[in-house]
């Protein structure tokens, strides 16, 4: 199955990304996460991708559709994918267009995780990353038991740069001008489905499995 997730930051899509992917034994590919971890390797596109995600900004068009052109090249993105975080803007749609029928394929669907502003900004000033295994926890709604220290592998947690009160601001009016086309975009092509991506992970999940019509044995 392939699968593109979409939704304004903060909605989950990283961790309902991460739960369907295994789910459905089908890798996630993340377009943060692969930045990130270009920064904290030091690499040639991370140095060039942190200075636009610092800001708020999207990385250009031309260094984000390279990397997922090799991403969804490699043997394990065969049989399917979930993508989260890409496309963000009509221009990568189309690009992920191209890509998809170079390798004769195309998507199944595209889930919109529906959550209102106010919330958002909430859960991304609340949100707190671990530097070792990227688990995430959030100050009011999944409090760590030990401050500053993370549940699952008990490495240090930090917040994101780009979850600063400026930048969260600013990553809001992107998605608004950039990426919220896409749902119209596909919607006329009929294959969005929407979900309330408010309450329980689990709640979530239940919800988007049940929209893309995977069942819950899958
Ligand atoms: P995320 O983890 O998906 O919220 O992405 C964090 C940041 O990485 C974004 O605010 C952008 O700066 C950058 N980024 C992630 N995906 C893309 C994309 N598809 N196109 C351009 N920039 C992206």
């Amino acid at each position: 199955m392939r699968v593109v997730l979409v939704g304004p930051p903060g909605a989950g899509k990283g961790t309902q990304a991460q739960i369907i992917a295994e789910r459905l034994a089908i890798p996630k590919v993340s377009t943060g996460d692969i930045f990130r971890a270009n920064i904290s390797g030091d690499t040639a596109l991370g140095q060039r991708a942190k200075a636009y995600m610092d800001k708020g900004d999207l990385v250009p068009d031309e260094v984000t559709n390279a990397m997922v052109r090799d991403r969804l090249a490699e043997d394990d993105a065969k049989n399917g994918f979930l993508l989260d975080g890409f496309p963000r803007n009509v221009q990568q749609a189309e690009t992920l267009d191209t890509m998809l029928s170079d390798l004769a394929t195309e998507l199944n669907a595209v889930l919109e995780l529906v959550v209102d502003e106010d919330e958002v900004v909430r859960r991304l000033e609340g949100r707190r990353t671990c530097r070792k295994c990227g688990h995430v926890h959030h100050l009011d709604y999944d409090p760590p038991k030990t401050e500053g220290v993370c549940d699952v592998c008990g490495g240090e947690l930090f917040q994101r740069d780009d979850d600063r009160p400026e930048t969260i601001r600013r990553r809001l009016e992107v998605y608004r001008e950039q990426t919220a086309p896409l749902v119209d975009f596909y919607d006329r092509r009929g294959l969005l489905v929407r979900i309330d991506a408010i309450g329980a992970v689990e709640d979530v999940t239940r919800r988007a499995v049940k929209a893309l019509g995977v069942g819950e044995a899958s």
